[in-house]
C-alpha cells in the first residue's frame, strides 16, 4: 500500500498572527505541490484562523497542537476540537512530549485527547517516544508499547488507518542530536507490528509513521531512504520558510 509522504512543521509556542503570514507568504512560493507528499503546518491557536485563511486552495494542510478531551463546556483557556475545525485545522497532535514533560500530560489524558479528536473528525498525530534515561536502561521498546496501548484503548481499528503516529525519541528533540536512521527505523519497525496485531492489516500497511528529532535539511533523505519512515515532524528547522522548504524538496525528490 502507497502511504502519502507527511512532512508536518510544528511551531510550538512561536509565532504571533502576523509572523505566521509572512512566513506562509515567503514559503508558498518555495514549496512546489507535490502529489507524492503532503505538507503541514502546526502553529499556535491564536494563528490558526490567519493560517488557515491563507491555506484555503493552497495544498497545504493546517493542524493544531492540542486539543481538550472534551466537546464544549466550562473548561477556561481550552481549545475544542471543533473550533479547530472550524480554523480550518485537519490534523491535531496528541501527546507531544513537551506536554507529557512540563504539563504532565499522562497516557489516560493522551487517549481521552486521541478519541476526542477521532470523534470529531480530526487526523490525530500520536506522539510517542522515549527518554534518555529509559534509552539507557534498555526500556525503550516496553515504554513505546505501553504508550501505544494506552492512547489507543477503546479506538475501532478502522479509526486506526488514518491515523499518524509520530516516533519522537525525548532525547532528540531540540539538542540537535538526531536519533541515527537505522535505530529510528527499529523502533518504527516495531510500532507498525504493534498497530498490525493489534488492529490488523490495513492498519498496519495503512498507519503513517514519522520520525522527530533533530530532523533538518541535510538529515532528512536518510530518513526517509527507510521504508518504514512516511514522513517527519519537525520543530526547530521549520520556523525559517527556507529551512522548511529545503526539507520538503529534500522529502519530494526522495519518495520512489
Ligand atoms: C518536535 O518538537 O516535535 C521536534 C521534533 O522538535 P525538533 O525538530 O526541534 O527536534
Amino acid at each position: 500500500m502507497a502511504r502519502r509522504r507527511l512532512i508536518a512543521a510544528n511551531w510550538k509556542m512561536n509565532k504571533t498572527p502576523e509572523e505566521t503570514e509572512a512566513f506562509v507568504r515567503s514559503f508558498l512560493p518555495e514549496a512546489a505541490r507535490q502529489a507524492s507528499l503532503e505538507v503541514l503546518l502546526l502553529p499556535p491557536f491564536t494563528s490558526l484562523d490567519r493560517a488557515g485563511r491563507l491555506l484555503v486552495g493552497t495544498g497545504i494542510a493546517l493542524g493544531a497542537q492540542d486539543l481538550h478531551f472534551e466537546a464544549a463546556g466550562a473548561f477556561t483557556g481550552e481549545v475544542s476540537a471543533a473550533m479547530l475545525s472550524a480554523c480550518g485545522c485537519r490534523y491535531v497532535l496528541v501527546g507531544h512530549s513537551e506536554r507529557r514533560a512540563l504539563l504532565r500530560e499522562d497516557d489516560a489524558l493522551v487517549n481521552r485527547k486521541l478519541r476526542r479528536a477521532v470523534a470529531s473528525g480530526l487526523v490525530p498525530i500520536l506522539c510517542v517516544g522515549e527518554t534518555l534515561a529509559e534509552r539507557r536502561g534498555g526500556e525503550t521498546e516496553r515504554r513505546i508499547a505501553a504508550q501505544l496501548a494506552a492512547a489507543l484503548d477503546g479506538v475501532e481499528s478502522r479509526d486506526v488507518r488514518p491515523l499518524i503516529i509520530a516516533y519522537e525519541p525525548v532525547w532528540a528533540i531540540g539538542t540537535g542530536e538526531a536519533a541515527s536512521p537505522a535505530a529510528a527505523e527499529e523502533v518504527m519497525g516495531r510500532i507498525r507490528e504493534t498497530v498490525g496485531s493489534a488492529h490488523g492489516k490495513e492498519a498496519r500497511e495503512g498507519v503513517r509513521l514519522l520520525y522527530g528529532g533533530s530532523v533538518t535539511p541535510q538529515n532528512i533523505a536518510s530518513f526517509l531512504d527507510r521504508p518504514d519512515i512516511d514522513g517527519a515532524l519537525v520543530g526547530g528547522a521549520s520556523l525559517r520558510p527556507d529551512a522548511l522548504a529545503r526539507i520538503v524538496a529534500a522529502a519530494s525528490s526522495e519518495r520512489a
